[in-house]
């Protein structure tokens, strides 16, 4: 390259020539000069000098101390700079939107490959998008590159950012790109690509440093003040482990100081309810390289927390009149042909368990372990599978008798556990994994029965949520894509099952939000999204309505009219699975379960050995009433005993001496450490009881203390 001079580009001042009103303005000189008519958000019409930049209009709106990163022009997002020589309308795209955060983070971005170059000269920056709570930039030829180097990384992107330098978009042609890029492999084979679908590109430039981007982004490098370094990984070049390695950055950014702040602590209190962490420390669930890896093994401390959901689940099942039932792991493939399992979606499934006499046949036949898979691809073999969905089994209890419209709705409920092929790098401690039970059910309706039975659903969903604190939850209801032909069934039953799914919605006085383009091929759904006590947002579970199944299955009922008609399928698992739900929840509590839900509801420890006795029975008598109680009467210290246990999280301690045992009382050891002493046995036990079976979210047997 080297004919790329980058010059030091000042943010040149503003100039607003502007007119309110239709009058013409008077042109210095007499010199005539040509007028815009922009839009402004309130519906007002100004005129602008034609060239007036975004930037220019916004601050003409917004005021010089606006919060603002780019422009929305026509509803297009611009960069300040843009210049704007017609009618259009303009409004100022603030950083705390949705999208201005989305600009911060890819801008912050930027800034830190300017910052890893200008520190590392033979680090190559490869790809580098904005994410979820933050930003990222890929690295190649960074290596030993660790948490400690972040630290002067920031500090050198603090610099930059300081020196305000301006943000510059640049047209370039074909071939200025690739001489641009020319020691840059990675961003080489970016720009190949793009040349070859047609698209070309534009760079972004700040100072002597310029990425290859399409924008838009922040005007100034001022604008990035607030930004922090958090960790250190590595990643393959375009996700393919066949690949170069490379040294990933991830950090976050923010508009303002505050909202940094803001932004850092959650991180730390995060990262104080990560499950992973908490299921470790409080012995919930453990995951075995020897087992395989996305396949979670429950220890008995955590099974107690599942155990107790789904006997929770349960009942509200038997109340809403759902039939609970049990079906095995594998199924025939024939059965996943007919559903669509199979041979399709074989990325995101466990192979198929070959039959033996077929592989027995085959091996006699000469098939080579190729030709093999190449059968299995295209699905010429016999055998089962794994089963990725519970539906099919459903489906055959339905099938399994002549059904007539007397039986519908038929609700089919199972805790079904089901297994799917995650890409390793994707499996993450109980939210993703390869095996997981869904609190599945499937509801075989009339058409006239949709609405009721979606309500149903959403009913149930709220009373599970509102016993567990989660109050705060919005649902998606995801709709056609108008334009889209995918969909299978008729156009007025999906405007039926869709209103059903949009009043069901609006009958839950929570936030709800209709998404085209979002329903599955084969009909309308509604999605649940629960923000914890953190404010993080969770995807759980969904209810959707199928036309499909029953069609491909030819699933029939018998109607008062005698004649045979094709029942529609609800296919709901509110909570997605007991293992995500578990993982949610884990952090929900920060292991701080409620009382019901606790691993262990009552730890009772005697401060000396005389009171042995008196601990065993009242031990006993905890658990003779299905209190799960543990007991240390152990030779250390209160104190010791104390600490060791607290880890676990029980919902109370009782600490037992001579007092206690000459009056029959205990004293109650909240987890904060209040304590409630003097307390008889009898009422503990009585209020314990009624804080379990109420659900009670917060253990509350200690009043706090008074300051
Ligand atoms: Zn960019
Ligand atoms: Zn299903």
């Amino acid at each position: 390259m080297n004919s790329f001079n980058p010059q030091y580009i000042k943010i040149k001042p503003l100039i607003i020539v502007k007119v309110k009103g239709n009058s013409a303005p008077e042109g210095g000189g007499g010199k005539s000069m040509s007028m815009i008519s922009v839009t402004l958000p309130d519906g007002t019409v100004n005129e602008y000098v034609s060239g007036i930049t975004a930037g220019e209009i916004v601050i003409d709106i917004e005021g010089r101390k606006h919060d603002c990163v780019a422009a929305l022009v026509d509803g297009e997002q611009k960069d300040f700079s843009s210049i704007l020589d017609s009618d259009c309308s303009v409004e100022g795209i603030s950083g705390f939107s949705d999208d201005g955060i989305h600009i911060l983070r890819h801008s912050a971005a930027h800034l830190l490959a300017q910052a890893v170059t200008s520190l590392y000269p033979d680090a190559k920056p490869t790809i580098g998008p904005a994410i979820d709570r933050g930003f990222y930039y890929d690295f190649a030829d960074l290596d030993e590159f660790g948490e400690s180097e972040l630290k002067t990384v920031q500090k050198k992107m603090h610099e930059i950012a300081r020196k305000n330098i301006a943000v510059e978009r640049v047209e370039c042609s074909d071939s200025e790109l690739n001489d641009l890029f020319s020691s840059n492999p990675y961003k080489l084979e970016i720009i190949n690509d793009k040349l070859e679908a047609g698209d070309g590109s534009t760079i972004y430039r700040q100072d002597d440093w310029y990425d290859l981007c399409l924008g838009p982004h922040v005007h100034s490098t001022a604008k990035l003040m607030h930004v922090r370094l958090t960790s250190v990984s590595s990643a393959f070049w375009r996700g393919d482990q066949s690949r170069e390695q490379l040294t990933r950055i991830y950090g976050i950014i923010e508009p303002t100081k505050d909202a940094l702040k803001a932004t850092m602590s959650a991180i730390e209190e995060a990262k104080k309810r990560d499950h992973r962490k908490l299921g470790k420390d409080l012995q919930l669930f453990h995951v075995d390289e020897d087992v395989g890896q996305g396949l979670i093994l429950w220890t008995p401390r955590g099974a107690i927390i599942r155990t107790c959901l789904q006997d929770f689940i349960s009942e509200h099942l038997t109340r809403q009149g759902y039939h609970q039932v049990y079906t095995p792991h594998i199924g025939k493939l024939d059965l996943y042909r007919t559903s669509g399992h199979f041979p399709y979606y074989q990325d995101s499934q466990y192979p198929p368990l070959v039959e033996k006499d077929m592989m027995a046949k085959l091996a006699n036949d000469g098939c080579t372990c190729g030709e093999l898979s190449n059968m299995m691809a295209a699905g010429d073999i016999e055998g089962y599978m794994l089963k990725p969905m519970n539906c099919p089994h459903h489906i055959k209890i339905y099938a399994s008798q002549a059904r007539s419209y007397r039986d519908l709705p038929l609700r089919l409920a199972e805790f079904g556990t089901v297994y799917r092929w995650e890409q390793s790098g994707e499996i993450s401690g109980l939210t993703r994994v390869r095996g997981f039970t869904q609190d599945d059910a499937h509801l075989f309706v009339t058409e006239d029965q949709i609405a009721n039975e979606v309500l149903g659903c959403i009913e149930l969903v709220q009373v599970i949520f509102a016993a567990l604190g989660m109050s705060d939850y919005r649902v998606r209801v995801g709709l056609r894509d108008p334009d889209s032909s995918k969909y299978v069934g008729e156009s007025e039953k999906w405007d039926l099952a869709e209103e059903a799914c949009r009043s069901a919605a609006s009958s839950l006085g929570v936030n709800w939000s209709e998404e085209p383009g979002e329903a599955a091929f084969y009909g309308p759904k509604i999605d649940f999204v629960v923000k914890d006590v953190i404010g993080r947002e969770w995807q759980l579970g969904t209810v959707q309505v199928d036309y499909n199944l029953p069609e491909r299955f030819d699933l029939q009922y018998k109607g008062s009219d005698g004649e045979m008609h094709r029942p529609v399928m609800i296919h709901r698992a509110p909570f997605g699975s007991m293992e995500r739900f578990c993982g949610v929840l884990i952090e929900h509590f920060a292991g701080k379960f409620p009382t019901w839900l606790a691993p262990t509801q009552v730890h009772v420890l005697t401060i000396s050995e005389k009171q042995v006795e008196y601990g065993r029975q009242i031990a006993s008598s905890l658990k003779a009433v299905g209190i799960r109680a543990d007991l240390d009467d152990g030779d250390h210290t209160i104190g010791k005993k104390i600490r060791m246990h607290r880890k676990f999280q029980p919902a109370y301690m009782l600490i037992l001496g001579d007092d206690e045992a000459d009056t029959n009382t205990v004293s109650v050891r909240a987890r904060n450490g209040d304590q409630r002493a003097g307390v008889s046995f009898d009422l503990f036990l009585e209020e314990l009881l009624e804080e379990i079976n109420n659900k009670v979210a917060t253990p509350s047997l200690v009043p706090p203390k008074e300051e």
